[in-house]
């Protein structure tokens, strides 16, 4: 049967990036090849689209080959980096991509770089005494949540595919193994300036810093204090993330170090989740007893790392430079705060006594229970001369407290331009996320019954978050019963 596939090798033009660095940054590593031929489990076309692939592209006979370590993909050689970082807030010095390697770095048609990264493809260097691999659960959450992110606007690395390597990976039980192919401009992490710092390679610094700078912020290159410029960006850049997040209901789980992303974006997804329930003290990641990463403390987080950063790169900025930027943090963060929530209220702009309607709303939800995201999808409805019953009804036990509340929105917006409102909300306000319970109904489906077709419906609501998609209302829902309280920790 010959079916029309689309090419795996675009064109690309391939770049040494990362690679040009010298040679104590990284070393080359060939995938570990598995034993079975392995099999695409899904792919992102939007993703696809970023490397220059059309979706036809999934149906080539070499795909999941090329995107599992199986066969060579662009003609060179795959690396790993080293990278260092705090975790759970101690410093360890060495730790690196121990299971992931970069493949490729493209430029696409448009100009744009892109690195391309394989997840679970063997041991590195870095690995430790870990294995290299990553387990097909947690690779689906990984794909299902990086095309999530980005639907919702959320800066992100991508997930182009999981391909299941059919072999079984060592944890607390056996479980098949998957590879993740990710896309990002630069996977360069905080951790990264934190190893070179800490082993006094101060001229390191610099050029990890210059490479940085160069590929990534070519506006600052030009400036005699480019450093600090930089280094302010980035702290703008975390506390627009933060604030991002925070307004999404997502807890990221393991705000390491070595999880930061220099350029802003939410990477490495292991224990993260969506908040069901506003719970602001919701701690997502089950080995997190002291609740370090707690939701709520996300934000006070983010400036921690940022601070761990700015000591790395005392060597490049003056520390009183470095001080003031983090400065900035505070205000930045409560600024686009209060912009997100803003929208999400639909409110055209913020009067005295917003802010305080805001925590009002936040405060019977928590007392409520109320579930975060229906809380704002419906208040689209409520907030006109819509069904106010269904809405306050989210709210359980803080039934009076919603119905005090909604009488006070209304006041403030007024019913007049209602219909427009509820369309502006509806755009920000996502009907879709990518909540536990949905991660886990789509990985138990492949795994027991090979069924990917769940796994696609799943995939097409959280993609397009703001879409109502008639029929599919279940998978907006609070989690069942049976798949309340769903545990998830950092093995994988
Ligand atoms: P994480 O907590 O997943 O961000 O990982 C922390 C460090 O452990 C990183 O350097 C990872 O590359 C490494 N690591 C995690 N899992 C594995 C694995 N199965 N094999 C090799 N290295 C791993
Ligand atoms: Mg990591």
């Amino acid at each position: 049967m010959d079916k029309p596939h689309g090419t795996l090798n675009p064109g690309w033009r391939l770049e040494e990036r990362f690679r040009r660095l010298p040679r104590h940054f990284y070393t080359t590593q060939e995938a570990e090849r598995p034993g079975e031929d392995p099999i695409l489990v899904h792919g992102s076309a939007a993703a696809a689209a970023l490397i220059d692939l059309t979706p036809e592209a999934f149906g080539h006979p070499d795909f999941a080959a090329a995107f599992s370590g199986h066969a060579p993909l662009a003609g060179v050689a795959p690396y790993a980096t080293v990278y260092a970082g705090h975790q759970f807030g101690v410093f360890v010095p060495q730790l690196g991509d121990g299971r992931a390697l970069t493949v490729a770095e493209i430029v696409n048609s448009r100009g744009e770089a892109w690195d391309i990264q394989l997840k679970g493809a063997g041991r590195t260097p870095y690995s430790r005494f870990a294995d290299g691999r990553a387990v097909l659960r947690s690779s689906i959450r990984e794909y299902l949540c990086s095309e999530a992110m980005a639907a919702l606007g959320i800066p992100t690395t991508r997930a182009l595919s999981v391909v299941a390597t059919r072999e079984g990976v060592a944890r607390e039980t056996m479980e098949p193994g998957a590879v993740v192919t990710r896309l990002a401009p630069s996977f360069i992490r905080f951790g990264h300036f934190e190893f070179f710092h800490h082993r006094g390679l101060t001229e390191d610094v610099r050029l990890l810093a210059d490479h940085v700078i160069e590929g990534h912020f070519p506006h600052l290159a030009a400036l005699p204090d480019r450093h600090a410029a930089w280094f302010a960006e980035i702290v703008t850049r975390t506390a627009h993330l933060m604030a991002a997040w925070q307004a999404a209901g997502f807890a990221h789980g393991v705000m390491n170090t070595d999880n930061m992303s220099i350029l802003g974006l939410t990477i490495d997804y292991g224990p993260f989740g969506f908040l069901d329930a506003y719970n602001p003290g919701f701690i997502c990641n089950h080995s997190d007893d002291a609740g370090r990463y707690a939701f709520e403390r996300q934000p006070a987080i983010g400036l921690w790392n940022l601070q761990v950063l700015a000591g790395a790169l005392t060597s490049l900025v003056p520390v009183e430079t470095l001080r003031a930027a983090l400065e900035t943090y505070a205000p930045a963060f409560r600024a686009r705060m209060i912009a997100l929530m803003q929208a999400k209220l639909g409110l055209e702009e913020i009067h005295d006594g917003d802010v305080g309607l805001i925590n009002a709303l936040l405060q019977a939800m928590s007392k409520g229970a109320a579930d975060y995201t229906m809380v704002f999808r419906a208040l689209g409805d409520a907030g006109g001369d819509g069904e106010a019953a269904a809405w306050i009804d989210l709210f359980g036990a803080a039934a009076d407290e919603a119905r005090d509340w909604l009488a006070l929105y209304r006041r403030r917006v007024g019913v007049g331009d209602a219909p427009a409102r509820r369309v502006r909300m509806n755009r920000v306000n996502p009907r879709y996320v990518l909540r536990n319970w949905l991660a886990e109904t789509a990985i138990r489906a492949v795994e027991d019954e090979g069924d990917v077709a769940t796994l696609d419906r799943i995939f097409r609501v959280v993609t397009a978050p703001y879409d109502d998609h008639p029929g599919e209302e279940d998978f907006a829902a609070p989690p069942p019963p049976a798949l309340c309280g769903l545990e998830v920790s950092c093995s994988s």
